[in-house]
C-alpha cells in the first residue's frame, strides 16, 4: 500500500471516529436533557401546584380561594400521568362544592386527600423517569467509551506504525547510500514493492547496478593499465622499487630483484624495515626514508653494489609520491619510488680519467722540478752572466714552471681525493704557524702586485685539530686567490679569531668580489666564475673544501660583489 494511502486512511479513519464520538455524545446529552426537562415540566410543576393548593386550602380568605383556583387551573393544563386527569377532576368537583358550602369540612378533607394522591402520582412518575435518565446516562457512557477506545486504539496503531513505516526505509536507504559511497556497489535495497519506497528502492538498485557495471568495466581497464605499467617498469634497464607510505615494498622490477639478491616473494609485500635487518642493500636504500631525512629528498647518491660477481655503481634517486584525494584540498603522501641509475660505465671512465690525470701529473712533476732547478743554475752568476733579455726570459719561464707545478699539484690532490687515497694526519697544530707559513709562500706573489698584508692576531691562540700540511696548502691557496683577484697596491687582511670552542682564520681582500649567484658554486670542482681572466683550474677551492671538511672543519665565504671577499676557515680547538 502506498504511504500516501496509508496516511489518508489512518488520519481519515481517525477523523471519522472523532465525528462519530461527537455525534454519539451529542445524541445522549440531548436525550438526557429531554429526560430531565420531562421531569421538570410534567411532574415537578404538578408537585408545585399541589403544594400551593394545599397552602391555600387551609385559609378561607377570598385571596386563598383565588390562588387555589389559579393553581388548579394550571394543574388541569398539566396532566401527564395515568389517573391524574380523574383525580384532578375530583378535586375540581369538590372545590366547586366547597365554594358553595364553605363550611363543609368533609369536602375539604376529600380535596386534601386527592391533592396528596396527585402528589404521590407525580412523585412516582419522577422516580420512574429518573431511572430512565440513569439508564440513558449509562448507555451514553458505554457508547462514548466504546467509540473513544476505538479512537485511542487507531491513534495508537498510527503512532506506533506510521513513523517506523516512513523512518525505517529512510534509515535503510541512508545505510545503503553509505555503502555505495564506500564503493560497495553490490549493495541493494528491498522495500514493499507497491509503496513509494518500493519505487525508490527500484531506482536505487538500478543506480547501484549501473555503478557496479561501470566499476567492473573500469576495473578491467585499470588492471590492463596496471599490467602495462608493470611490464614497462620490469623492462627498464635500471632497478626501480616502489614503497607505500608505511615503507612496505609494493613493487620491484626484475633488475631491482636481481641486485637485491632476494626472491620476488621475499621482497614484494614485505616491510622494508623488516628486510633491512638482513639485507644491506635495502637498508642503505631505505635508511633515509626510515629516519625521515627530508634534506636528502630528490638528492642523488652513488651506491656501490656487488652483484653477479662484479662491482656496479648506481645513482640513487628517491621520489616522494603525493596525491590529492578527490574532494579534498590537501595532498597526502602515498608512497616513495626509488630509482637506481646504473652509472658503472661512467664510473669506470671516471676511474680511468682519474688514473690518467694522476699518472700524467705525477710524470710532469719531475721534469718541472728539473726545469726549475736548471733555471736556478742559469741564474747563478758563477756559471755565466746573463744579459737583460735573457734574465727576463728566465723570469717568465720560472713563472710558467711555477704555474705548471701549481696545476700539477692541484691535479694530483684532486685525483687523491677522487680515488679516496687522501691521508690525513690530524694533530694539535698552531694556527699562527700555519698562517705564517702560507704568508711566506705567497710573499713574492704579493710583492709583484705591491699588495701588503695586514695581520690581526689575538694573544694566546689555542692549538687546533688539523693536518698541518693540508691546512697550510688551503691557506696558501686562499691567500694566493686573494692576491690574484685583488687590485694592485691593495691590502689583504689576515685575521685569527677565537671563540669558546673554535678558532677561525680569515682571509679578506678588497678585490672584485663574487656575484651572489656564484657563491655556492665556487666550491664545485672545475668551476670558475664566468669571465674570470686569471689563469686557473677551478680546483683550488674544491680541494680546500674537501681538505678542511675531512679534518672536521668548515670553510665559508662572504662576499659583496665589487667590494671584496672574505674566506674563513673554522677549526675545532684542541682540548
Ligand atoms: P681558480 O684556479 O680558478 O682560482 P679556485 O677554485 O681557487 O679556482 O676558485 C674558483 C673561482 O672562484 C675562481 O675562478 C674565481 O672566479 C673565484 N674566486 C676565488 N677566490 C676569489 C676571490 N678572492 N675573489 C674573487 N673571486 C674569487
Amino acid at each position: 500500500m502506498k504511504i500516501k494511502t496509508k496516511l489518508n486512511l489512518g488520519v481519515g479513519l481517525l477523523f471519522l471516529l472523532i465525528i462519530l464520538l461527537s455525534f454519539v455524545s451529542a445524541k445522549y446529552i440531548n436525550e438526557l436533557k429531554a429526560d430531565s426537562e420531562n421531569i421538570l415540566v410534567a411532574n415537578y410543576n404538578s408537585l408545585e401546584y399541589c403544594r400551593n393548593m394545599l397552602v391555600s386550602l387551609d385559609e378561607d380568605s377570598e385571596d386563598a380561594i383565588q390562588k387555589f383556583e389559579i393553581n388548579l387551573k394550571n394543574q388541569e393544563k398539566n396532566i401527564t400521568e395515568i389517573g391524574e386527569k380523574e383525580t384532578t377532576l375530583k378535586i375540581r368537583m369538590n372545590f366547586e362544592q366547597k365554594r358553595l358550602n364553605k363550611l363543609d369540612s368533609l369536602n375539604k378533607a376529600k380535596i386534601r386527600k386527592d391533592i396528596f394522591r396527585l402528589m404521590d402520582m407525580n412523585m412516582l412518575a419522577i422516580q420512574q423517569k429518573s431511572e430512565i435518565a440513569n439508564s440513558t446516562a449509562d448507555k451514553a457512557v458505554f457508547w462514548i467509551a466504546i467509540t473513544g477506545t476505538i479512537c485511542l486504539l487507531i491513534a495508537l496503531i498510527l503512532l506506533v506504525n506510521l513513523p517506523s513505516n516512513i523512518a525505517d526505509p529512510v534509515k535503510k536507504l541512508t545505510e545503503s547510500i553509505k555503502q555505495i559511497a564506500a564503493k560497495n556497489y553490490s549493495e541493494r535495497v528491498h522495500f514493499e514493492s507497491n509503496s513509494e519506497f518500493g519505487e525508490l528502492a527500484k531506482s536505487f538498485n538500478t543506480m547501484a547496478e549501473k555503478l557496479e557495471e561501470y566499476n567492473n568495466s573500469n576495473l578491467a581497464k585499470l588492471m590492463m593499465e596496471k599490467r602495462r605499467i608493470e611490464t614497462l617498469i620490469n623492462n627498464m634497464q635500471d632497478p626501480v622499487i616502489g614503497l607505500d607510505e608505511n615503507l612496505k615494498i609494493i613493487f620491484a622490477n626484475e633488475e631491482a630483484i636481481k641486485i637485491s639478491g632476494l626472491s620476488n616473494h621475499e621482497l614484494i609485500g614485505k616491510f622494508s624495515q623488516e628486510i633491512a635487518l638482513k639485507n644491506d642493500l635495502i637498508r642503505s636504500l631505505t635508511q633515509d626514508l626510515m629516519i625521515g631525512e627530508k634534506e636528502n629528498e630528490q638528492k642523488q647518491k652513488t651506491i656501490k653494489i656487488f652483484s653477479e660477481n662484479k662491482e656496479s655503481y648506481f645513482e640513487k634517486e628517491t621520489l616522494d609520491i603525493s596525491i590529492t584525494p578527490t574532494g579534498e584540498a590537501n595532498s597526502k603522501l602515498v608512497g616513495h619510488v626509488i630509482f637506481l641509475r646504473n652509472v658503472t660505465s661512467y664510473k669506470e671512465l671516471d676511474f680511468a680519467k682519474t688514473n690518467f690525470i694522476a699518472t700524467v701529473s705525477h710524470e710532469f712533476k719531475t721534469p718541472i722540478s728539473s726545469i726549475k732547478m736548471s733555471l736556478q743554475l742559469l741564474e747563478n752568476e758563477q756559471i755565466g752572466s746573463l744579459n737583460y733579455e735573457q734574465k727576463n726570459l728566465i723570469e717568465s719561464i720560472k713563472d710558467d714552471a711555477n704555474r705548471l707545478l701549481k696545476i700539477t699539484g692541484e691535479l694530483l690532490n684532486i685525483t687523491q681525493l677522487e680515488s679516496g687515497n687522501i691521508q690525513l694526519s690530524i694533530l694539535p697544530s698552531d694556527p699562527k704557524e700555519i698562517l705564517f707559513y702560507a704568508i711566506n709562500s705567497t710573499k713574492t706573489q704579493a710583492e709583484q702586485k705591491q699588495i701588503t698584508f695586514e695581520i690581526n692576531l689575538p694573544k694566546n691562540i689555542s692549538k687546533i685539530q688539523a693536518d698541518n700540511e693540508k691546512t697550510a696548502w688551503v691557506l696558501t691557496n686562499l691567500i694566493s686567490n686573494a692576491i690574484r683577484y685583488s687590485y694592485e697596491n691593495s691590502i689583504i687582511y689576515l685575521k685569527i679569531l677565537q671563540t669558546e670552542n673554535h678558532v677561525q682564520i680569515s682571509v679578506s681582500d678588497t678585490g672584485q668580489g663574487i656575484a651572489p649567484q656564484y657563491k655556492d658554486k665556487i666550491f664545485d670542482r672545475y668551476f670558475r666564475v664566468p669571465g674570470t681572466k686569471k689563469e686557473g683550474t677551478g680546483l683550488g677551492l674544491a680541494i680546500s673544501k674537501e681538505f678542511i671538511e675531512a679534518q672536521g672543519g668548515q670553510i665559508m665565504v662572504e662576499s659583496e660583489f665589487g667590494t671584496g671577499s672574505t674566506f674563513t676557515l673554522i677549526f675545532n680547538k684542541f682540548r
